[in-house]
């Protein structure tokens, strides 16, 4: 009854907002049709958990973006990179992973899929010949970050593939920090690019979602059934939000991207300013780099330390009010994190002086603000 009802009241009209469909299961006219639909021959729905309309409007969307064969929405970055792994590995297999991952990749790799027989070897990703021989012995995945938290290193991507293609291994990035305004793995040789939707591409912190593309579309109907029989599969008005964001995401990037440049620049001179990490200044190791990889624009994260270490940090996130301290990014408005306390809490101390994540290490998450605006803030507490 409900079905019909509604489309007569939609009349000869069409909307131009795309509808939303909270339906968690599908009326089916026969079961001719349901033959049809569960062969692929035709499109339709059957379960929310295995599919449904928003949720194929948005990977459809943003597979173009990424130059991806085809795509598939989760209920977060996290299940987004569980389902496409899991669907990628079985137990003995061995991971090759950059040791500088977020926070919460390391902790996947290193604790869960170890308890399934699945072991991960650290490397630095920016070390090309460190890379090789790590995938000299028997290896299933690399999996590298576009660009790193949180002192922002740029991947070579295509090296990285070659390298892996070498030994007949798959390369995975989560290309979260620099969305496909800025990079599409997929073009450099990657065979999987993860992305947290959470972050920029959703864009305005209300929505929790990742996704994952790819260029064999022999893995996509495997990731997608790792996705629905273990549970990740995305809301659909999670799906409807994150679809309202795309129109306005270069826009949003490209907008972040030039502030992050000038803020940068403008804490460079500040006296208590000790370090900033940009990719987009020179001094950063891969400025040169970032320049290929990167589609005009090196991103929206800045990170930079300063002298007071601990307290400095804590009279910052106090002081500076208008920049909330959140363990997130790539919100409209500009945020801050700090690493040794959120997303680098448990790394031990050794650890965390080798990759430069000191007490007095402050990231920003630069938004679309007025660039005064930005700044005004900052000083209140730099
Ligand atoms: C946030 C984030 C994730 C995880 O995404 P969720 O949507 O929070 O599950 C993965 N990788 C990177 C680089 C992230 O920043």
């Amino acid at each position: 009854m409900f079905g019909p009802e509604r489309d007569r009241e939609l009349g000869v009209s069409r909307p131009v907002a795309p509808p939303f469909h909270p339906s968690s299961v599908y009326a089916i006219p026969d079961l001719d049709c349901l033959e049809r639909i569960s062969d692929g021959t035709d499109l339709g729905y059957i379960y929310a958990r295995d599919n449904h309309p928003n949720g194929i409007a948005l990977a459809a969307r943003l597979a173009e973006l990424e130059c991806a064969a085809w795509g598939v929405v989760a209920g977060s970055g996290m299940g987004a990179l569980t389902a496409t792994m899991l669907a990628m590995l079985k137990a003995g297999d061995r991971i090759v992973a950059s040791d500088q991952l977020y926070g919460r990749t390391s902790q996947w790799l290193g604790q869960e899929l170890a308890r399934f027989g699945v072991t991960t070897t650290w490397v630095d990703s920016s070390d090309l010949p460190a890379v090789r021989s790590a995938l000299a012995t028997p290896t299933r995945v690399l999996l590298v970050e576009t660009i790193s938290n949180p002192l922002l290193r740029v991947a070579d991507i295509p090296r990285l593939a070659e390298a892996a293609h070498a030994r007949d291994c798959a390369l995975v990035v989560d290309n979260t920090f620099a969305t496909p305004v800025l990079c599409r793995p997929i073009e450099y040789g990657a065979d999987v690019s993860i992305e947290s939707l959470t972050k920029l591409i959703g864009g305005h912190s209300d929505v929790t979602l990742g996704a994952a593309f790819g260029s064999d579309r022999n893995l996509r109907p495997q990731v997608a059934l790792v996705a629905s029989v273990w549970g990740m599969s995305p809301a659909p008005f999670d799906c409807w939000l994150t679809l309202r964001s795309l129109p306005t995401l270069a826009l949003r990037v490209r907008s972040a991207a030039a502030n992050a440049r000038e803020v940068a620049e403008w804490l460079r001179h500040r006296p208590d300013v000790r370090l900033v990490a940009y990719p987009g200044l020179k001094d950063h190791p891969d400025f040169e780099l970032a320049g290929r990889m990167l589609d005009g624009a090196p991103g929206n994260m800045v990170a930079f330390e300063l002298q007071g270490g601990r307290s400095a940090v804590n009279r910052f996130i106090r002081k500076a009010t208008g920049i909330p301290f959140c363990p997130s990014l790539g919100d409209t408005g500009t945020t801050c994190s700090y690493p040794a306390g959120t997303s680098h809490r448990y790394m031990n101390p050794a650890e965390k002086v080798r990759l430069g994540i000191t007490d007095g290490l402050i990231r920003l998450s630069v938004g679309i603000e007025p660039l005064d605006a930005i700044i005004r803030e900052l000083s209140r507490g730099v």
